[in-house]
């Protein structure tokens, strides 16, 4: 539960450390975490899965918005006007919420598969 909590709220999932992104936008993220030293990369590939997790959460996002649209001005509405509503979301959500898909998606595979000792610095590990 605090490992998930953490990917959610852009912490690193092993320790708890913040400030993983580099620039204001958040889109750099490092690539090891300063405290334990996790490579966030852990495996080739690895980044797929937060483009999954992404992706997800966005089409869930849109579609939510769109069932409520047709929810509260009945199923009458032209296609253009949900288009109006649903576009805008489909395009920016995803840009804004990718900082959290990777460091959930980071929670989510820890949880899965736990750090390993030679992942984690030594410093960090005696301190632990
Ligand atoms: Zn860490």
């Amino acid at each position: 539960m605090k490992t998930l909590w953490r990917g959610l709220t852009l912490a690193c999932g092993v320790c708890g450390r913040r400030g993983l992104f580099t620039t204001w936008g958040m889109f750099a993220m490092v690539e090891d975490c300063p405290n334990c030293g996790l490579h966030f990369e852990r495996m080739e590939g690895h980044s797929l899965g937060a483009v999954a997790v992404n992706t997800v959460v966005s089409s869930a996002l849109v579609l939510t918005v769109v069932s409520l649209a047709l929810v509260v001005f009945g199923t009458d509405v032209s296609t253009s006007f949900l288009l109006l509503i649903a576009a805008p979301i489909g395009l920016i959500f995803p840009i804004l919420f990718d900082p959290v898909s990777r460091t959930l998606w980071n929670a989510l595979e820890l949880l899965m598969r736990p750090a390993q000792p030679d992942e984690l610095n030594q410093q960090f590990q005696n301190n632990k």
